[in-house]
């Protein structure tokens, strides 16, 4: 068996037509369009990068944009007046706050400070709580998990009464897809079992699973021999083993590696995503979608 893949830079493509052609009909009929502000604060390369890519996809989408840069030294209290400032424009449904912030400010402070209803990462509790209680409450899931669910699902892969592994419990991605693959309702209803480093006998609840998520960290912790035949692999991790010189550019890239053994899972699954290519390009994809559902709901509520 050669597994099916699941690319997340095909599916990136589908969904991002899909939210610009909303974004168009949104503005053609009541005149409004997302409006998204991204805070990055000092000079990350990494983050510097991460907030570009952002900035390109919502300018492709048609969202008003707004960019912050503030240097490293800014205050906590500077920051915090800045997310109240864009708290109360009446033109930004998403606020997001580029992460790691420097040492001196209380990320946890700075992440809770943003209105609920503009938490497009969805990581305030008040979001959390919502995606807990599931149904209609849920408004800005975090967006590697939501991701990861939009996959299995355009994959047309069926949730419903499956058994699902998701090895990895962080807050991140673990607990928030384990906890909307359980819920009662459409894409999910499925039978949740969460794993980690104190877990007995791994193996043997890989095998179990029809759907087997993993988010370690852990560069090939999933053996094939643990994979069921037919299951759906979904591979998370993204774990640097190395780097090599690109042929187009001369530059060092990273080598990356997911958690699974991918060319011998591939010979066992149903379908599988690469690594990169596969659950990556989604996150961003889904930030997208709430900043957009973030003004859908303004818009429903007059
Ligand atoms: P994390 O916070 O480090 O959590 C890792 C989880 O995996 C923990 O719950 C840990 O268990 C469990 N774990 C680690 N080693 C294990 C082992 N040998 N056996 C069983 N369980 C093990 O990581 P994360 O933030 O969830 O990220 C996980 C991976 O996904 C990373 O490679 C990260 O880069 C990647 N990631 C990708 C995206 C994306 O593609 N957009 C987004 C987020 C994360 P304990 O709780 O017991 O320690």
């Amino acid at each position: 068996m050669t597994a099916k893949l699941i690319k997340g830079t095909v599916l990136r493509e589908e969904i991002l037509e899909e939210i610009k052609t909303e974004v168009a009909r949104i503005r053609a009929e009541y005149g409004v369009v997302p409006g998204l502000v991204t805070i990055l604060v000092g000079s990350n390369a990494a983050s510097l990068s991460y907030v570009t890519l952002k900035i390109k996809t919502a300018h492709r989408l048609g969202f008003k944009e707004v960019q912050e840069n503030q240097p490293e030294t800014i205050s906590e209290e500077a920051l915090l007046d800045l997310i109240a400032k864009y708290n109360r424009d009446d033109s930004i449904h998403g606020i997001l706050i580029q992460l790691p912030l420097p040492k001196h400010i209380d990320e946890k402070k700075v992440l809770n400070a943003i209105d609920p209803d503009k938490d497009v990462d969805g990581f305030h509790p008040v979001n959390v709580g919502r995606l807990m209680i599931g149904g209609d409450e849920v408004k800005f899931p975090s967006c590697t998990p939501a991701g990861i669910q939009e996959m299995i699902i355009r994959a047309g892969v069926e949730i419903c009464g499956a058994e699902v592994v998701v090895v990895g419990r962080s807050n991140i991605v673990g607990k928030p897809i384990a906890n909307m693959l359980l819920q009662k309702g459409e894409g999910a209803n499925a039978t949740v079992t969460v794993v980690h480093t104190r877990t007995r006998d791994l193996a043997s609840h890989c095998r179990r699973a029809d759907i087997l998520i993993v988010a370690a960290g852990v560069p090939g912790l999933v053996k094939p021999e643990w994979i069921k035949p037919g299951a759906c692999v979904i591979d998370v991790g993204v774990n640097r083993v190395g780097e090599r010189i690109s042929e187009k550019t001369g530059r060092k890239i990273a080598i990356l590696k997911g958690d699974v053994d991918f060319e011998e899972a591939r010979k066992v699954a149903g379908f599988i995503t690469p690594v990169p290519g596969g659950v990556g390009p989604m996150t961003i994809t889904m930030l997208m979608k709430n900043t957009l559902n973030s003004l859908k709901f303004r818009v429903a509520s007059g």
